[in-house]
């Protein structure tokens, strides 16, 4: 069995001339599965042959056209003819396309509203900074190149120079804002770092955060540090975005970091922001791990490790519950009984526990004291159903940053490179990227920080 695939053009004054575009080959019978239907590969010749028909039809019909002169409204004639190549998603095409000249003033004219050194369709700008948000530009550039007749433009520069065009694009984007205020915003800022490819430079500092309304609108945002996106106003646009007004309360959760409280405030942040509970937890479940892995093998460590495992337990509540004041309480239990564990051997492939749970008490205790200031009653917000750290369970910085630019792929960035790449990111999970698919958050998935609290 054979199929033709043709063209026909429907225009005003009816049926036009029709083209042939491919033939489609199939056995009589369907002794194999493998031969139902379309294969890739035809889908993809098909999809390639139809767009070079179509752009084809379309620079015949713009080379009759005689476009008037934008400069004195004086009739334009062909001066001569310029071959355009341009990559689509169904492959490169080339045009020939004229360029016009008044007969009038002598201006030229192309008749074309493409923007300058045009080489490429915005749609496949678009799905090459999609997938290279999501997976490294080299898979990004196989997967393309997997599943459509891309034949030109799947190189993994090209799909880097236009992921961080499109990241670039997203930065001077205005802001739309929503048509209902929010009565309240939480919005959550915090930092990692990632790798430098640049010599002597080992990391590069990278804040992200997100901005949520009780309706649930929100989101997620991320700049490096020392880059064209400057984060008090990143942060300032996304709450516009998400509905604030001159009424709207602000709550702020921060990691801690002096300087991101600055840049808080620089986006008109007044009140002063809490230290995020996910942040504390963490250091909590830490502790605990260390307590219980601490050696039992004599009445007195067994006694010991009771009281330790004790007070880890009530340092856990009295910061929860607002009173990291007597944090140190606790602290100093922990440190007298401590001395039981002297001699404790280094475990095969680590240190010994009291050793680490000594290292773990001393930070905790530094990074309490430094944050007193920040310490909120937690177990009071959570009963009042307010938030007490991030929303996105595993932490903004985890969601956004480390699962593409993970420290553990070896992968090294550039300052600009990152930066844009994650404006990316942030689009695309917020649903702007315009592609119309991948929008993470949904008010139905807009759930309480399980993780943090159990923590
Ligand atoms: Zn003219």
């Amino acid at each position: 069995m054979a199929w033709i695939l043709r063209l026909v053009k429907i225009g005003a004054e009816g049926e036009g001339p029709c083209t042939d575009v491919m033939e489609i080959n199939r056995p009589d019978d369907l002794a194999d599965i493998a031969t139902l239907g379309l294969t890739l590969a035809e889908a993809k010749l098909l999809l390639a042959g139809v767009q070079r028909k179509i752009v084809a039809a379309q620079a015949r019909d713009h080379a009759v056209r005689r476009p008037e002169c934008p400069h004195c409204d004086g009739v334009c004639h062909v001066k001569d003819y310029r071959d355009h190549a341009v990559a689509t998603l169904f492959g490169q095409v080339t045009l020939r396309l004229p360029r016009f000249r008044c007969a009038a003033c002598g201006g030229i004219e192309a008749g074309i509203g493409w923007p300058p050194h045009c080489r490429s369709t915005p749609e496949l700008d678009r799905i090459q900074a999609h997938l290279s948000a999501l997976m490294t530009y080299r898979t990004a550039a196989d997967v393309l190149g997997q599943l459509f007749p891309v034949d030109v433009g799947k190189h993994h520069e090209t799909l880097r120079r236009h992921a961080l065009k499109v990241g670039e694009a997203l930065g001077e984007c205005a802001v739309i804002r929503p048509e209902t205020a929010a009565s309240a915003i939480v919005v959550t800022l915090d930092s990692t770092f990632i790798r430098s490819c640049a010599e002597g430079g080992r990391h590069l500092e990278v804040r992200v955060g997100n901005v949520e309304t009780a309706s649930g609108g929100r989101q997620v945002f991320g700049a490096v540090a020392k880059t064209s996106t400057p984060i008090a106003e990143l942060i300032g646009r996304n709450l516009d975005a998400v509905g604030r007004t001159e009424d709207t309360a602000l709550t702020a959760f921060t990691d801690g970091c002096p300087g991101l409280r600055r840049s808080l405030a620089d986006a008109g942040v007044a009140t002063p922001p809490m230290l995020d509970w996910f942040h504390i937890a963490m250091r909590l479940q830490h502790l605990k791990q260390i307590a219980g892995a601490l050696s039992a093998d004599d009445p007195a460590r067994v006694a010991a490790k009771a009281v330790i495992v004790e007070e880890v337990e009530r340092l856990h509540w009295r910061i929860w519950n607002g009173k990291a004041t007597d944090a140190q309480i606790s602290i100093d239990r922990i440190r007298a009984v401590m001395h039981h564990f002297q001699g404790e051997p280094d475990q095969r492939r680590s240190t010994a526990p009291s050793r680490k749970l000594w290292t773990a008490l001393q930070a905790l205790d530094g990074y309490l004291t430094g944050q007193s200031a920040w310490l909120v009653d937690y177990a009071e917000r959570h009963r009042a159903g307010l938030r007490v750290g991030t929303a996105i369970t595993e932490g903004t910085a985890n969601f956004l940053v480390n699962r593409r630019m993970n420290k553990s792929q070896q992968m090294r960035w550039s300052r600009r490179g990152a930066d844009l790449l994650l404006q990316v990111r942030c689009a695309l999970y917020n649903g702007t990227l315009g592609s119309g698919f991948g929008q993470k958050f949904q008010p139905a998935n807009d759930t309480y920080p399980q993780m943090a609290i159990a923590a």
